[in-house]
C-alpha cells in the first residue's frame, strides 16, 4: 500500500493541497489529502515525489482518432464549409483510414496525460486499438445521412457492426448523429429509438458554424450550397426555423445524456436551455479557430450554468491531442474563468458526461490510481494556474507507471 508525498495534490472536488499525500491500494486511491497527523504514517512508509502535482488523468471529451492520418493535410480555413470541402477532397484522394496513425495518436494522447476519451468514429477502426490501450471511455459510432432513405436499416446495420466488435471492458460504444445539417429527421428518430434502449451518453456537433444557424433558421447559406454540391441535399427537409438547441429539443435529444460539441454560435437562450437540461457542452477552441468556425464564447458557456467539458477534436483540425494545450487556449480566450474551474472541465465534467466518474475525474477514495504526476517548478505558488499554462508531455508521468 504505497503512499506518495507530493508538493501538490489536486483532488478537483476540493482546493489544491500543498505538501499532501496519496495512498494507493490495489490500483485504487485509498486516500488523497493532507499528510495525516499523529500516528499512522511513518516517514519510512512514504515515497517522496518532490516537486510534482498529482491530479486525475485528463478527459478528452471529443476527438476522431480515425482522422489521425490527416494531421497537417487540411489547412486552416476562413469559413467552416471551405474547411470541410477541403477535408472531403483529401479523404477522397487518399480514401483510407490508417491504423498506424490511430495507434500513434492513442500513444500520444496517453503521453499528454489523457485517461478517458470520447472518440467519434464512422468506421469503428479505432475500437480494437482503444480496447488494447489503457484509455477508458466511449466510442460514438457516428451516423451521417441527410438525403437518403431507410433510416431504420441504417441504424440496424450500425447496431450489427457494434454487436460484432470484440469485447472491450474499457470502451463502451453508442450510436450518435453527426450534426443537425447532416442527419435527416428520420435518421435522428431512428437513432433516438436506439438511444432510449441504451440510456447511455450521446454526442452531436452542434452550432459549430454560423452557416449552420443560417441553414436551420432559413434553409439557406453556405451549408445548403455545399450539401447541394455534394448531392446530399434533401428536398423534403422542412426548414426547422429555429435554433439548433430548439431543434435538438424537438427531436428528443436535449437530455442530461447529451454532449453538445462546439456550440460556438449558441445564444444565451440556447445555453440556458442546455444548462436546464443538464446537458454537457464540449468545447474544442483550437479546432474552432482552425476550421473557421470562430471563437467559442467560453465565458458565456460557464455563466449559463451548463456543464462544460473539453475536447481536442481530431488531428485534422488540431495540432495535437494534448488537453493541457487546449486548457492553455481556454485560459487565453476566457481570462475571467478560474483555473480550478477549467481543470474541473478537463477532468470531472468530462468523466461525468461519459459515465466514467465512478473511477475517473477526481482524486477520491475508490477511484482509479491511474493518475498524473506533473513536474511543477518549486517557485510556483498558484498550481492551478500553472497547470493551465501549457504542459508538455515531457513533464508528465503516470503515478502507476513510476518505479
Ligand atoms: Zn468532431
Amino acid at each position: 500500500m504505497p503512499t506518495y508525498a507530493a508538493r501538490w495534490i489536486l483532488p478537483i472536488v476540493a482546493p489544491p493541497i500543498s505538501d499532501g499525500v496519496i495512498t494507493i491500494e490495489s490500483d485504487r486511491i485509498a486516500y488523497a489529502g493532507p499528510m495525516p497527523e499523529g500516528e499512522g504514517l511513518r516517514p519510512d512508509d512514504v515515497i517522496d515525489l518532490g516537486p510534482v502535482a498529482i491530479l486525475p488523468g485528463l478527459v478528452n471529451a471529443h476527438t476522431h482518432l480515425e482522422l489521425s492520418w490527416m494531421g497537417g493535410l487540411v489547412p486552416p480555413a476562413p469559413r467552416m464549409t471551405d474547411w470541410v470541402r477541403r477535408l472531403l477532397q483529401v479523404r477522397l484522394e487518399a480514401g483510407r483510414d490508417d491504423p498506424g496513425a490511430i495507434a500513434s495518436a492513442i500513444d500520444a494522447a496517453q503521453r499528454c496525460g489523457t485517461a478517458v476519451v470520447a472518440d467519434v468514429s464512422n468506421s469503428l477502426a479505432s475500437h480494437e486499438l482503444l480496447a488494447q490501450s489503457r484509455l477508458q471511455g466511449v466510442v460514438f459510432h457516428e451516423l451521417v445521412g441527410f438525403a437518403g432513405d431507410g433510416a431504420s436499416d441504417v441504424v440496424a446495420a450500425a447496431r450489427d457492426r457494434v454487436d460484432r466488435l470484440g469485447d472491450a471492458p474499457n470502451i463502451r460504444v453508442y450510436l450518435a448523429p453527426h450534426a443537425p445539417y447532416s442527419v435527416s429527421v428520420a435518421l435522428f428518430d431512428a437513432i433516438h429509438r436506439e438511444m432510449e434502449r441504451s440510456d447511455g451518453p450521446c454526442s452531436i456537433h452542434v452550432a459549430e458554424s454560423a452557416e449552420e444557424i443560417d441553414l436551420l433558421s432559413r434553409g439557406a447559406g453556405a451549408w445548403r450550397d455545399l450539401l447541394e454540391e455534394l448531392g446530399a441535399w434533401n428536398g423534403t427537409w422542412a426548414v426547422p426555423g429555429c435554433s439548433p438547441v430548439d431543434y435538438l429539443a424537438r427531436l428528443g435529444f436535449l437530455t442530461s445524456n447529451l454532449l453538445a460539441v462546439h456550440g460556438v454560435h449558441l445564444n444565451e437562450v440556447d445555453l440556458r436551455q442546455l444548462a436546464r437540461a443538464r446537458a454537457t457542452l464540449v468545447t474544442c477552441p483550437r479546432s474552432n479557430a482552425w476550421t473557421g468556425a470562430g471563437i467559442p464564447p467560453v465565458e458565456r458557456f460557464y455563466s449559463s450554468g451548463a456543464r462544460v467539458a473539453v475536447g481536442t477534436d481530431s488531428l485534422a483540425s488540431s495540432p495535437d491531442l494534448n488537453i493541457f494545450a487546449e486548457l492553455a487556449e481556454l485560459r487565453r480566450i476566457a481570462p475571467t474563468i478560474r483555473a480550478g474551474t477549467l481543470l474541473e472541465s478537463a477532468t470531472l465534467a468530462g468523466a461525468e458526461a461519459l459515465g466514467t466518474a465512478d473511477r475517473f475525474g477526481s482524486l477520491e477514495p475508490g477511484k482509479s490510481a491511474h493518475v498524473l504526476a506533473v513536474v511543477v517548478p518549486e517557485t510556483v505558488e498558484d498550481v492551478e494556474e500553472y497547470l493551465i499554462g501549457g504542459i508538455e508531455p515531457a513533464w508528465i508521468r503516470w503515478l502507476d507507471g513510476l518505479d
